[in-house]
């Protein structure tokens, strides 16, 4: 990844004439490419912030902004901010359970309700047979509009710079404490605390049957350097997987003989601060696997990344994948699909229940025998991901402490630094 690369600044103003284009706002949206990265851009790096949050997807934009709004000088540092509100999988905010951590997000002053409700294109109440206390919220957010709403709304925080670059470090100061974290390629920022939400980056590892692809998601990079600082400090550190689907060409579904599946009449927004919904609401596909589908996943489970041994990692939640469905509820006749499109004006579609690790050609297969997808064409083939995680169980509190250089360890015993 390289040097990093100064985004944006916000509570201190950059000399916005110093950069192309000499665009007055350009302080909000001025992005230096590394590779051509100024001496004088360097020097406009922050050299010291409070907060250093690493990573912006859903949990570091919310630190990052959470942070800054409780008046700390905060540096979000992330891969790229054009993903900055990339959706990994499925797009869509809440469901069940997770609707309410999107409320109680909004009622601290957080971003996520905020955005979902500027990009989402299919608002449904799951669960209105029950009572209140158990409705969860769901959107299908159109990924475009996401993005753009969550990007806006990191632009709009005060008191939030945020920098492109890949953090491979922390620094420690004399006594153990973290105060700071470095790029790859050396230069630094030193902080007094610092957040790490790097999802599924950590050493990421994508499996598409036999296939492996270093990645932290599809195209993107994985972060090598920080799982190397978190085992030396002493950490411990595991492997969780996830997976996702293929993705679809809209254009090539019989959707004429699916049934539909509608967003409510009224939709309620997420967000307490949303007055109405303004975008187009719209349909998803409903379908189902069949006997045929069921028969030849099995016939090719061998092949599949999480049936040949090849991943050793476990799922941080239960989102099996449909080999997993067919090998542990084998006695079902078929498994319901919703096909999602991603967005108002993309003709991807997203078939959601369908996440898998089995080879392209058998993804092309089973699809084929579904209902309504028997021409179907594949954009993006479905695959599942491996990556580091910290061991939540680890103490809440601790602290390192230099043994020599280069060699740190964990002293739980110590109060006064956190990680
Ligand atoms: C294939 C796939 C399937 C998934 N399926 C599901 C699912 O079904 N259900 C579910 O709940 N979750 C799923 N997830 C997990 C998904 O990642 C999370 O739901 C959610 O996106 C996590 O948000 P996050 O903010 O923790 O991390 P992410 O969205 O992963 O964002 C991490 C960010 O940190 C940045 N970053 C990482 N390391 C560094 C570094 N060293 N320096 C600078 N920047 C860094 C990355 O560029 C990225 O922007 C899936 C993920 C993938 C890839």
């Amino acid at each position: 990844m390289g040097t990093p690369a100064l985004h944006m600044e916000r509570r201190r103003p950059l000399p916005t004439t110093s950069f192309p284009g000499g665009d007055p706002d350009a302080t909000r949206t001025l992005r230096i490419d590394p590779a051509v990265m100024t001496e004088r851009a360097q020097t406009l790096l922050p050299s010291a912030c409070d907060v250093v949050v690493v990573g912006g997807g859903h949990a570091g934009c919310e630190a990052a902004s959470a942070a800054a709004r409780a008046g700390a000088n905060t540096v979000l540092v992330t891969h790229r901010f054009d993903t900055i509100g990339a959706m990994s999988c499925n797009p869509a905010i809440g469901g069940i359970g997770k609707g309410h951590l999107v409320r109680e997000i909004d009622a601290l002053g957080g971003l996520m309700g905020l955005a979902a409700d500027r990009g989402g294109i299919q608002f449904r109440m799951l669960n209105r047979r029950k009572g209140p206390a158990v409705w969860g919220p769901r959107t299908q957010a159109d990924r475009k509009l996401y993005r753009a709403a969550m990007q806006g709304l990191i632009k709009e925080t005060e008191g939030l710079t945020v920098v492109e670059g890949d953090v491979f470090d922390l620094s420690l100061d004399a006594s153990g404490a973290v105060s700071g974290i470095v790029f790859a390629d050396g230069p630094r920022i030193a902080c007094r605390a610092v957040v790490l939400t790097t999802g599924t980056f950590l050493g990421g590892l994508i499996h598409i049957g036999d296939r492996q692809i270093p990645a932290g998601r599809m195209g993107e990079d994985p972060s090598l350097g920080l799982s190397g600082t978190l085992r030396r400090l002493g950490l411990s550190l595991g492997r969780l997987k996830t997976g996702t689907p293929a993705r679809l060409d809209g254009r090539t579904i019989d959707w004429a003989s699916l049934d539909r599946q509608r967003a409510d009449d009224e939709p309620v927004p997420f967000s307490f601060m949303t007055d109405t919904i303004e975008n187009p609401q719209i349909d998803c596909g409903i379908t189902r696997t069949m006997p045929e589908t069921h028969a030849i996943i099995r016939d090719n489970l061998a092949r599949s990344a999480l049936y040949s041994g090849q991943i050793e990692g476990v799922g941080p939640r239960y989102c099996p994948s449909i080999e997993d469905k067919i090998v542990k509820f084998g006695d079902r006749d078929g498994h319901q699909i919703f096909l999602e499109p991603e967005g108002l004006d993309d003709d991807t579609v997203y078939p959601n229940g369908l996440s898998t690790s089995l080879p392209e050609d058998v993804q092309e297969a089973f699809l084929r025998s579904i209902p309504g997808l028997e021409k179907v064409a594949i954009l993006k083939p479905g695959y599942a991901i491996e990556y580091d995680h910290v061991d939540p169980r680890e103490p809440r509190q601790v602290s390192f402490r230099p043994q020599g250089a280069g060699s740190l360890s964990r002293r739980p015993d110590q109060r006064h630094h956190r990680l």
